[in-house]
């Protein structure tokens, strides 16, 4: 197996990323629930809180609760690691399945959002990531699993 620099894996991330529209967050936090990213995000994200002197926050699920169900990245109603956020997140308010109040106009094609996801899956296959989970909530729950791969369907390989 071929080993891919860190340096390699997050500038193909950032490719990827830089293909999905941003809009203007009006920071509500409606979208903010427990989430799940892959094993390429998780390294983009280390690196950053590494380099930030950040802590990598997760949450029980009694913990949640008590935090309103709020993401642990959010500080002072910003996300913390903004710069970094997960793909999942970076889709909100821009498919269908994802959508925002403050962005009622879809701004993905089917057909973008299915290259994006592709390559995203790509990456996350060539480092040997497309069945590791990382995400807020410390045990990740089958029902994020499932919500998260519905939404980043794994290419048939
Ligand atoms: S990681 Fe950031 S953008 Fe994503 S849900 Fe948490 S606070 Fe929001």
């Amino acid at each position: 197996m071929k080993i891919i620099p860190k340096a390699e894996i997050i500038s193909r991330l950032n490719k990827i990323y830089d293909h999905i529209p941003s809009f203007e967050c009006k920071h509500c936090q409606q979208c903010s629930n427990p989430i799940m990213w892959f094993k390429a995000e998780q390294i983009n994200i280390n690196d950053y809180l590494q380099k930030h002197h950040l802590c990598f926050r997760t949450l029980s699920e009694e913990e949640f609760q008590q935090n309103q169900m709020k993401c642990p990245y959010l500080q002072n109603n910003r996300c913390a690691i903004y710069q970094v956020r997960p793909i999942v997140c970076r889709l909100q308010g821009v498919i269908p399945e994802l959508t925002c109040p403050f962005n009622e106009t879809v701004l993905l094609s089917k057909e973008q959002y299915h290259l994006i996801v592709s390559e995203f899956n790509l990456l996350n296959r060539d480092i040997c990531g497309i069945e590791e989970y990382f995400g807020t909530r410390k045990e990740i729950c089958k029902q994020v699993v499932l919500k998260t791969q519905k939404l980043i369907k794994p290419v048939p390989f």
